[in-house]
């Protein structure tokens, strides 16, 4: 049970700079929450918000903040995960320090953390393809959010090229990506004794690239 990591539905905006919106994301989020606390489960996934250029990225994580604060005051037992992102569109989460300006605001910090995906990482523009990349971005994670935040993972290629602030999910090993990140994160402590979660799109795959994930341990 702590290692099932749901994802919330991709129409909330928790930051939405409309008002009916904001109060409509915020009822399902709320709704979605209180299903895992039925259901014994730990951990929500969210995608922060988006501010539809009608705010700035910093009112917008603001308001995903106040968000969060007011569903951790209705909620108990569940620990809501911002996943990060790759930037596409109005979306905010691409940058370490937007994590950080959330969690910032944040006042039960017992009940928040990040659960970052490679193909968002890579196409937001942090290094993940050399030893020396991914250990300056995990460097970089630590000093701006802090590495106790980090509570879940999603390995997935990514189809479109670093820094491209696009996120279109790849098998592993297909992508752009490459195989030695995910060697990295199959060997890095950090991320044991939390859920790793394969976003492939391939669900004839799946099955091989666990097999080959795990291969990597050791390797
Ligand atoms: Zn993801």
């Amino acid at each position: 049970m702590d290692y099932i990591l749901p994802h919330d539905s991709y129409l909330i905006n928790l930051g939405s700079p409309k008002p009916d919106g904001l109060e409509k994301s915020r009822n399902s989020f709320r709704k979605e929450i209180e299903r895992c606390e039925q259901l014994g489960i730990k951990m929500l996934n969210f995608h922060p918000g988006s501010h539809l250029k009608m705010i700035s990225e910093d009112e917008c994580l603001d308001t995903i903040g106040e968000s969060l604060n007011i569903m951790l005051d209705k909620t108990s037992g569940v620990t809501l995960l911002i996943e990060n992102t790759a930037g596409q569109g109005t979306n905010t989460g691409y940058k370490f320090e937007h994590l950080a300006h959330i969690i910032d605001r944040v006042e039960d910090k017992s009940r928040i953390g990040v659960c970052l995906d490679t193909c968002h990482t890579f196409g937001a523009g942090y290094e993940l393809r050399t030893e020396e990349g991914f250990n300056q971005t995990f460097k970089s994670f630590e000093e701006i959010v802090g590495i106790e935040y980090l509570k879940g993972i999603h390995l997935n290629d990514s189809k479109k090229e670093f820094a491209s602030r696009k996120d279109r999910h790849d098998s592993i090993g297909d992508g752009l990506i490459g195989l030695d990140a995910f060697r990295f994160i199959m060997n890095d402590a950090r991320f044991d004794a939390m859920p790793i979660i394969l976003e492939t799109p391939n669900p004839d795959r799946w099955a091989d690239e666990i097999k080959m994930l795990y291969g990597m341990i050791g390797a």
